[in-house]
């Protein structure tokens, strides 16, 4: 389909009735929305991931499918034929009854993706059943017969040329015939033996954009609960900022420092064939959003400022580091071994100083394994940090800028900063500092960098 947009809604934009009827005025308000893709409705993957640690007692079991039952009952009372709808939900919940019975006997990645995949396939039945209502043509489409994904259970990676495969045959023609909306899941996908995988946490935004990419869309479009990416997050500091363009590099240098509004992982696909990803409100479309281009005409020194909690600090040390060689090599090689992604790295003459983030992952467990440490300890000294945030500061041409540094810390010097990490790239400056201290950081850096006239 030409000139195809994807609509992406995260939790909040399908929260309940009122707000799936906000998605349904902004798809129709643009003909070249076809293709829609949805989060599960609010609290509901926190409910189901309780309900896949396998800690619940029957009663607590019981309590929490009601509670998921009730948010989708809200949502389905208001459409004609609710027992209809009333069923299919139960019979969901069913299988999610069943799964949760299981984890308590053993918890496994696989269970667990099985399971939260529900809030999906529940959020997109029924807001499908609301464009049906409403006189549209809808379809609801299993995303999991496109979406191929490793199987690593929980933070799956998706197989680009399988999933463009697969688009072709099912998806394509689909929306080839012009006549439907159609609807699918973000969030899920399903290995090569069928079994369903999830993308990890926030990763429906990450669904949108390899869709985007499989379908060839002309633009992606991200419906969340602010209008657009602002200059920090606007819970946390009042004052941020909205932004009216970004390039793709600012947007992921911003992900992946914790602007929760995009998954790390978008704009990767949106990178690879160029299409321009908007990010607005469903809530208030009228207020406009930002868009991501590969470039924009202004490029400050200065973007925004991101937060992202709950960072690792593992510091290593050897007296064998001094002046040898394959140290490093050693070290990344037994976190590659673990499947551990290193965010920072320092290093001084007998140590080395890296984060990590273990808290993407669906099942909401630490990522970071126990045997992990005992194979760094038997060659160096091993000390872990926990409570600390990573403050970024995100911009351009920082590196080669006069005064950058002087501008971030003097902004800032009343404060412990654990870790610093500059240079690598021109579009950052980072580090860490205690976890009680990083709003107050994230506000006062926002003040004298973004705020100022
Ligand atoms: P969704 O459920 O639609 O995916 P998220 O909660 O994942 O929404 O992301 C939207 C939230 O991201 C906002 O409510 C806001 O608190 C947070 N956020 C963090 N950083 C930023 C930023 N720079 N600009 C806008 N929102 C941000
Ligand atoms: N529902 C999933 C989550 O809460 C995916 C998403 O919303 O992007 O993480
Ligand atoms: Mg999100």
């Amino acid at each position: 389909m030409q000139n195809l947009d994807i609509a992406k809604f995260g939790g909040t934009s399908v929260a309940d009735y009122q707000a799936m009827n906000n998605c349904v005025q902004v798809v129709t308000a643009n003909p070249n929305t076809k293709l829609v893709v949805v989060s599960a409705c609010a609290g509901v993957t926190n409910l189901l991931v309780e309900l896949a640690s396998g800690a619940c007692d029957s009663k607590q079991r019981e309590e929490i499918i009601a509670k998921v039952f009730a948010i989708h009952k809200a949502i389905f009372d208001q459409l004609d034929d609710s027992d209809k709808h009333a069923a299919v939900i139960n019979e969901y919940l069913g299988v999610v009854r069943d799964l949760a019975v299981q984890a308590t006997m053993t918890r496994t990645d696989a269970i667990t993706d099985r399971l939260v995949s529900h809030g999906e396939l529940m959020s997109s039945y029924l807001i499908t059943e609301i464009f049906k209502q409403k006189g549209f043509k809808a379809t609801c489409f299993d995303v999991r017969q496109v979406m191929r994904t490793d199987s690593n259970y929980g933070q799956a990676l998706p197989l680009v040329e399988v999933i463009a495969a697969l688009t072709k045959q099912h998806l394509l023609p689909l929306l080839d015939s012009g006549d439907t909306i159609v609807v699918t899941q973000g969030f899920i996908g399903a290995d090569s033996s069928g079994q369903t995988t999830t993308l990890g946490r926030g990763g429906s935004d990450y669904s949108a954009a390899l869709l985007g990419e499989s379908c060839h869309a002309k633009t992606i479009s991200i419906w969340t609960d602010v209008p657009g990416v602002y200059t920090t997050d606007p819970r946390l500091v009042p004052n941020a900022k909205p932004i009216a363009e970004l390039t793709y590099l600012e947007a992921a240098e911003m992900a992946t420092f914790g602007a929760k509004i995009l998954h790390p992982s978008t704009l990767v696909p949106a990178v690879r064939c160029g299409i321009p990803v908007f990010v607005g409100s469903s809530k208030e479309p009228e207020k406009g959003g930002t868009w991501v281009r590969p470039t924009t005409d202004y490029a400050p020194p200065f973007r925004a400022v991101a937060l992202r909690k709950n960072q690792t600090l593992i510091v290593l040390s050897s007296p064998k580091m001094v002046g040898a060689s394959g140290f490093l090599a050693q070290v990344f090689s037994i976190f590659a071994k673990y499947h551990l992604s290193v965010d920072l790295v320092s290093t001084s003459e007998v140590s080395i100083a890296i984060t990590l983030d273990a808290g993407t992952q669906t099942s909401g467990l630490s990522s970071i394994p126990e045997a992990l440490f005992h194979e760094l300890r038997e060659f160096c000294h091993v000390k872990v940090e926990h409570g600390l945030s990573l403050v970024a500061v995100v911009g351009n041409n920082m590196a080669r800028s006069a005064h950058i540094t002087d501008e971030v810390f003097s902004a800032i010097d009343e404060y412990a900063v654990r870790m610093i990490c500059y240079g690598a790239s021109s579009h950052n400056l980072c580090f860490l500092v205690g976890a009680d201290e990083a709003v107050e950081v994230l506000g006062r850096l926002h003040h004298k960098l973004l705020e100022k006239e």
